[in-house]
């Protein structure tokens, strides 16, 4: 009789860390890339009912042994109710019997594995000397982003636009709580001033064109996850070197979608995050290169911090275990 898991949100939230999440994340980009960690295709549906969105992301990691799926996706009325935008649970599965091993609440580890992934991308492309961080969005993911970022580099300060302007307090005051001085600025200010910028907005259209950005900037694009989302000019990503977590997302549902469709860029010039943590691309080639995160968010990730969760709250004896 299998025993499953129940790991519920704020188990997850105690036993796994930023840092977990970092180290899972780097770890399967890498995976990916290796041929090890495969996703599968992405089932995202309008569901034509409270306007939301929701479908599963899943995947096989063979160096992790991690099979699984989240299920879920976005409700954007629920902020009204007191609740979360984004909804999902992360089922994991045996992947030598395909039992089900767990159920996982999946809202702070999709925060989390999604802070963690612009914060690796930082870690090996953002140039050492970074001391400005730009924002550009304020909603539920930017704290997270905030928090993960400042890990990488010793930023001094952090600039922030939101279309939004009524959310950056809350913003400001992780900043505050960082130790950070926090400036609201307009866009033009924040690419003239940051030296590594995060976006994370629902945005349709660009919000940030390229001639606002400095030599040398890096750009962690982490809000466009389907099609038709865009938050940054698509000549900005001919202007730089663009890497992704996985390319076939990147150009279908991620940042590079536009500029691939107007063809500005080839599919073949987007580069796999993973092959810069294995050493097989060098990354960053000079202080003057752009470079861009296009952070779609794989399934892969979901299931890589799910199971972080799954084996801490076991070692620690916490969560429910039920019998089927
Ligand atoms: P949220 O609803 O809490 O915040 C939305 C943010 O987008 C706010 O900054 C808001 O001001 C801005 N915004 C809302 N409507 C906009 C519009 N029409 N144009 C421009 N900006 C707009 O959402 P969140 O949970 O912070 O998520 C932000 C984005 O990140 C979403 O688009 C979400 O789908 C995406 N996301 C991506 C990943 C990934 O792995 N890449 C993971 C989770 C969320």
């Amino acid at each position: 009789m299998p025993e499953i898991s129940i790991i519920p949100e704020d188990i997850c939230a105690a036993v796994v860390t930023p840092e977990a999440a970092f180290m899972a994340v780097e770890g399967v980009f890498a995976a990916m890339v290796r041929g090890e960690a495969r996703n599968f295709p992405v089932v995202r549906e309008a569901l034509g009912h409270a306007d939301a969105l929701y479908g599963f992301k899943s995947g096989f990691d063979k160096a992790g042994m991690a099979l699984g799926l989240k299920s879920g996706g976005f409700w954007p009325g629920n902020m009204a109710s007191g609740l979360t935008n984004h909804q999902s649970t992360i089922f994991l599965f045996d992947p030598d019997t395909g039992q089900l091993q767990a159920l996982v609440g999946g809202n702070y580890l999709t925060a989390i594995r999604t802070a963690a992934a612009s914060s690796v991308s930082i870690a090996h492309l953002a140039r050492k000397d970074a001391k400005v961080l730009g924002m550009v969005g304020a909603g539920h993911q930017s704290a997270f982003q905030l928090r993960a970022a400042v890990k990488q580099r010793a930023f001094d300060k952090v600039v922030a636009w939101n279309p939004h302007p009524e959310m950056l307090p809350k913003l400001a005051a992780v900043a505050a709580e960082l130790g950070l001085p926090f400036e609201a600025v307009d866009r033009e200010a924040l690419g003239a001033q940051a030296d590594v910028i995060i976006t994370i907005t629902s945005a349709f259209e660009p919000l940030m064109m390229k001639g606002w950005f400095k030599p040398g900037t890096h750009i962690a694009c982490m809000g466009t996850d389907t099609k038709g989302k865009q938050e940054v000019d698509a000549h900005l990503l001919a202007a730089a070197t663009v890497f992704t977590d996985e390319v076939a997302q990147s150009i279908s549902i991620g940042e590079a979608q536009h500029a691939v469709a107007a063809g500005l860029i080839h599919e073949g010039d987007i580069v796999p995050l993973g092959a810069v943590i294995n050493g097989t691309h060098p990354g960053r080639s000079s202080v003057d290169e752009i470079t861009l995160f296009d952070g779609t968010g794989v399934g892969l990730q979901d299931l890589a911090v799910a199971q972080v969760a799954m084996r801490a709250a076991q070692a620690q004896g916490m969560g429910a275990r039920v019998t089927l």
